[in-house]
């Protein structure tokens, strides 16, 4: 019997999470789940759970999850505090997967206790990686990539240390706009820009992937995980999505990771490391695959990928202002108050002036400067859009 917690139970990776665990309810004690609004979901998955604890992020959801549970004997809470507060709750392995950097305070808790932590959450790493591995090292903890592509690296590396890695590419599908004429994607709608071309995510990650601001963070997210400097991590997009990875290692051999695009592989590949366990995912067919295609993204489309870099030079908390920027951006663009191709202008002029300002450098190293910095550049970011809205 395993002690298991999912935070962000009521997501994408958060659904994946709670299919796996519920196919083997004999194995696994759900100690906390959480969620957001969709109370009666979140109140369902833990009767199915049999779950100890459930928390909605919302005050005001607390009534309403109180009734949805009433007389099974699971507890419910609401709120940040309530959601840290499990994280802290003892557990074998816990799934981070709430989406954002409020997904950062249970990803920290959960290896400050030297717990295992199974990573979706990839803001944790681009807004304080140094700070969670660092955290993670000296509590003996251990993080487990759940990012199908990072999942897909830290399989192909097999345990190889950095120092034998010529180039570590990450595949990206080029997102629901990849073959779009550029003049088009000024008038890029929300609804246009939340269909993913191969799969269903979340609709915050489908917008990030068709910016492909999701595989700017995952370049960062690769540097922070695996400890890579910047100019051995490349981007490809590979269409089919059947790739993940591919590791270049300096003896010339290359391993690449292949699939089909389900993440119940990475989730459960998580779950059962360092045990390889049948899961629920289609096979690859060779012979029913017609081709495997391969292009550079063109920066000129995908800006996102130049700023990763350029946040990755820069250093210190540059990464928490270029994802609190980003998230920004991002509420603006489905607000209505932005265009598609103004987020990265406004994530570049957000990071501008704040390096300008007060400067980047800082090192990520507790969670107050990094909450500061989250706080900064959303402000910054709100303000120039405001500006620029009155000038339009
Ligand atoms: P989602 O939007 O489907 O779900 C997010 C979950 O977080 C929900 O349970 C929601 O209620 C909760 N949540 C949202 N805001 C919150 C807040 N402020 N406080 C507490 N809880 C909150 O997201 P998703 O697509 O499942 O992605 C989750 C994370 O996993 C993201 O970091 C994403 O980048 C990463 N990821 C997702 C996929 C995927 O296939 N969806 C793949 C790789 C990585
Ligand atoms: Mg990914």
């Amino acid at each position: 019997m395993r002690n298991v917690s999912i935070f962000g139970a009521t997501g994408s990776v958060g659904e994946n999470t709670v299919d796996l665990i519920a196919r083997s309810p004999q194995e696994y004690r759900v100690v906390a789940l959480t969620g957001g609004r969709n109370v009666r979901r979140l109140a369902q998955q833990a009767i199915t759970l049999r779950a100890e604890l459930a928390v909605t992020a919302h005050d005001d959801c607390l009534p309403a999850l109180r009734d949805a549970l009433a007389g099974t004997g699971v507890e419910v809470a609401a709120g940040a505090q309530a959601i840290a507060d499990a994280a802290d709750r003892p557990a074998d392995w816990t799934m981070s997967a709430i989406v954002g950097a409020a997904g950062l305070v249970p990803s920290l808790r959960t290896v400050a206790r030297g717990g295992t932590l199974a990573l979706a959450n990839k803001e944790s790493l681009v807004c304080a990686g140094p700070l969670l591995m660092q955290t993670a090292r000296a509590n003996a903890a251990t993080i487990l990539p759940v990012d199908s592509e990072h999942s897909a690296v830290f399989q192909a590396l097999a345990g190889a240390p950095v120092a034998a890695v010529d180039l570590v590419t990450l595949t990206a599908s080029g997102g629901a706009f990849r073959d779009w004429p550029m003049e088009r994607l000024v008038r890029a709608t929300v609804a246009e820009a939340s269909t993913h071309p191969n799969f269903a995510m979340g609709q915050r990650i489908t917008i990030d992937s068709a910016t492909m601001f999701n595989k700017a963070m995952e370049v960062i997210e690769a540097r922070e995980f695996f400890g890579l400097a910047p100019d051995r991590i490349d981007v490809v997009i590979q269409r089919e999505q059947i790739i993940h990875a591919l590791v270049a290692f300096r003896d010339g051999a290359v391993m690449a990771h292949m699939g089909m695009p389900d993440m119940r592989h990475a989730i459960g590949y998580a779950l059962h490391w360092p045990e390889r366990a049948s899961l629920p995912v289609d096979r690859l067919d060779l012979r029913k695959l017609t081709s495997l295609s391969f292009s550079v993204p063109d920066e000129a489309r995908y800006p996102a990928l130049r700023l990763a870099r350029e946040v990755m030079a820069a250093g210190g908390l540059a990464g928490a202002a270029f994802n609190a920027a980003k998230e920004t951006a991002l509420d603006q663009f489905i607000a209505g108050a932005i265009g598609f191709v103004d987020m990265a202008g406004l994530v570049e002029d957000t990071l501008d002036r704040i390096s300008r300002d007060c400067g980047l450098g800082n090192a990520p190293d507790s969670l107050e400067n990094v909450l500061q910095m989250d706080d900064l550049a959303r402000r910054t970011a709100a303000g120039i859009a405001l500006d620029r809205g009155k000038q339009g």
